[in-house]
C-alpha cells in the first residue's frame, strides 16, 4: 500500500485518472441505455425499509415525482391476482440460502390512473457477513406492449390451428416455416416433418414449375386465389387442392415470405368429373342425330334454292343457323369434358382470319333480325393458330354479344393491327358487367346473378372456355365493359 493514499503502490495518478474517466464513459453509457430503453432502476435496502426509484421507474408506474416510495405502496399497486406470487418471489431472493436473483412478470396497476400495465423486473441481492440482505438492486421494465401482441399471436395462432384449411406459410424459397394442425391432416406430415423443409416435397414431380410461377405471379402483384391444382401427401396419395396464395410483406414492401390456404377439393372434383362423363357423354349422343338434321336441311335447301322458293329458302336458312348453334353448344360441352381430362389439343395453321370471321359473322346474323352484325378492318390478315378454336371463341363470344343485348343494337367483331400485333375484339351494345363480375366472369360455370338478364338462359361455360383456348394459345381474354352501356372483349395474337 502507498502510505500517503493508500492506493495499491502501483497505481500512478495518471492511472487513476484514466480509470476515472472510463468510469464516466462507463456510466454515461448506461444513462443511454436507460434512457433509450425506458429502463427503470430501483434500490431497496431491507434493513432501513428504504426504497430508491429512478425517474424511468416513477414513468413507468405513474408515480408523481414528489411522492414518497416505499415497499408497502409498491406492495399496494400489485395486480391481486400476481400479488402473492411476487412476495414470495421476494422472499426467495432475500433467502441467503438462495442465490440471490430475482426475475418476474408481473401486471401493476399504475398509481396515477389505475391503468393495468405488463412489467419485468430483474434483481440481484448482496449479503453483508451475517447473511443479512444488505441491499437489493435491480431494474424494471414495461412490456406491455410486447405482451399484448404475444397474446394477440397467441389468438390467431388458435385461429389457424382450429381452421379446417391447410395454412403454411414459407420462405419465398419455399422452405416451409409453419404448418398447421389441417396442413397435418391433408397431407399427412406433421409440422416437425415440414418446418424447415422445401414445398416441393408436396409437388408432384410434372408440377414442379408451378412454384416459380406462382411467385412471379405474386411479385406481379397478381393475386392468386382459388388455383386448382394436384398435390402428393406423404402416403403418396395425389389429392386436388385449391390454393390462395398472399405475400407476406416487411414495412418496405418487400416479399419475405408466402402464406398459403390450402383446401382438399378431391371430393368436389370428382363430383365434378362425374358430371363432366355425363355431359360428354349425353353431347356425344346428340352430335350424330344433329348431323343427320343438318345434312337434310342442306339437302332441301338446296332444292328449294333450284326451285326458287323464298319462304323455304328462309325458313331453311333460319333451321340451319339455329342447328349450327346447337352443334357449337354440343362442341362447347364436348371441348369442356376433354379440357378437364387434359385432353385438348392446338393444331395451328396459317390461315386468312377474314374468311373465318365472314362466315362467323354471317351465321350469327341469320341468328337475329334485332342485331346489326358488322366486320371491321379484318382483310389480308393471316394469324398462326387452331382455326377451329379460335373460330369456337369467336362464336362464343359473337353469341354472348347478341345474347347480352336483349334491347338489340351494332355488333362489332374486328381486328385492329400494329405492325405484327394484333387485336381482335368483339363489341356489343348489351346490358354491360359490373367490375366486380367482370372479375369471375371467367370461372368455369360462373354467371352473373342481375334482375336484367334472368331469363337469358346459359351454363357459364363458355367464357371460360374461351380463356382456356386463348391460354392455349399463350394469349388472353380481357373484356372492357360499362353497365347499360356496353361490353367489349377482346385478345392479342400475332400476325403476319
Ligand atoms: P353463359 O352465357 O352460358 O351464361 P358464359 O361463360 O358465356 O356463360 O358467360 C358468363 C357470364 O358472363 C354470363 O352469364 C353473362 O352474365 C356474362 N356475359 C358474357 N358475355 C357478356 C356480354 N357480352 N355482355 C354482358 N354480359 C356478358
Amino acid at each position: 500500500m502507498d502510505n500517503e493514499t493508500g492506493l495499491p503502490p502501483e497505481l500512478t495518478h495518471a492511472d487513476i485518472k484514466e480509470m476515472l474517466i472510463r468510469l464516466k464513459q462507463s456510466e454515461a453509457r448506461l444513462d443511454m441505455v436507460v434512457s433509450s430503453t425506458k429502463l427503470g432502476t430501483w434500490d431497496y435496502k431491507p434493513l432501513t425499509g428504504e426504497l430508491l426509484w429512478s425517474k424511468e421507474c416513477r414513468e413507468i408506474y405513474g408515480l408523481a415525482p414528489g411522492v414518497k416510495i416505499d415497499f408497502e405502496l409498491f406492495v399496494k399497486q400489485l395486480h391481486l391476482a400476481d400479488k402473492q406470487h411476487v412476495l414470495e418471489l421476494i422472499q426467495q431472493a432475500m433467502d441467503p440460502k438462495g442465490d440471490g436473483t430475482y426475475d418476474m412478470s408481473c401486471r401493476i396497476l399504475r398509481y396515477d390512473d389505475g391503468s393495468e400495465r405488463w412489467v419485468r423486473s430483474q434483481g440481484k441481492v448482496t449479503f453483508n457477513l451475517l447473511g443479512q440482505v444488505e441491499f437489493f438492486i435491480g431494474t424494471i421494465l414495461d412490456i406491455t406492449e410486447s405482451r399484448l401482441s404475444a397474446e394477440k399471436s397467441a389468438r390467431l395462432g388458435a385461429i389457424i390451428d382450429s381452421s379446417e384449411d391447410a395454412i403454411i406459410s414459407k420462405t419465398t424459397e419455399g422452405i416451409v416455416t409453419s404448418w398447421n394442425s389441417s396442413a397435418e391432416r391433408t397431407f399427412g406430415y406433421t409440422s416437425e416433418e415440414m418446418i424447415g423443409q422445401s414445398i416441393l416435397k408436396l409437388l408432384p414431380p410434372e408440377r414442379l414449375e408451378e412454384e416459380p410461377m406462382i411467385l412471379a405471379r405474386l411479385r406481379n402483384g397478381e393475386r392468386v386465389e382459388h388455383f386448382e391444382t394436384v398435390r402428393v401427401t406423404k402416403y403418396n396419395q395425389k389429392i386436388n387442392v385449391s390454393l390462395s396464395i398472399s405475400p407476406i410483406k416487411d414495412a418496405q414492401g418487400n416479399i419475405i415470405g408466402l402464406s398459403k390456404i390450402a383446401r382438399d377439393i378431391t371430393e368436389k372434383k370428382q363430383e365434378e368429373l362425374r358430371k363432366n362423363d355425363f355431359i360428354a357423354m349425353v353431347s356425344h349422343e346428340l352430335k350424330t342425330p344433329l348431323t343427320s338434321i343438318r345434312t337434310y336441311i342442306q339437302v332441301l335447301l338446296a332444292k328449294s334454292k333450284n326451285e326458287e322458293d323464298v319462304f323455304k329458302m328462309n325458313a331453311l336458312t333460319r333451321a340451319d343457323a339455329q342447328a349450327k348453334k346447337m352443334t357449337s353448344m354440343i362442341h362447347d360441352f364436348l371441348s369442356l369434358a376433354r379440357l378437364e381430362e387434359g385432353k385438348i389439343r392446338i393444331t395451328k395453321e396459317e390461315f386468312e382470319l377474314h374468311d373465318l370471321i365472314e362466315e362467323i359473322a354471317s351465321d350469327a346474323q341469320f341468328l337475329t333480325t334485332s342485331h346489326n352484325v358488322k366486320v371491321v378492318d379484318c382483310k389480308d390478315i393471316r394469324i398462326n393458330a387452331d382455326r377451329d378454336k379460335i373460330g369456337q371463341v369467336l362464336i362464343n363470344l359473337l353469341s354472348n354479344a347478341i345474347k347480352y343485348s336483349p334491347k338489340g343494337g351494332t355488333i362489332i367483331i374486328g381486328c385492329a393491327k400494329n405492325d405484327n400485333n394484333l387485336k381482335i375484339y368483339v363489341s356489343d351494345e348489351g346490358v354491360g358487367i359490373s367490375a366486380n363480375d367482370q372479375k369471375r366472369l371467367f370461372d368455369k360455370f360462373y354467371r352473373v346473378k342481375d334482375e336484367k338478364i334472368k331469363t337469358i338462359s346459359g351454363f357459364g361455360i363458355g367464357l371460360y372456355l374461351v380463356a382456356e383456348i386463348l391460354r392455349y394459345h399463350n394469349t388472353e381474354i380481357k373484356v372492357e365493359s360499362m353497365e347499360d352501356v356496353g361490353s367489349t372483349f377482346y385478345f392479342m395474337m400475332k400476325c403476319s
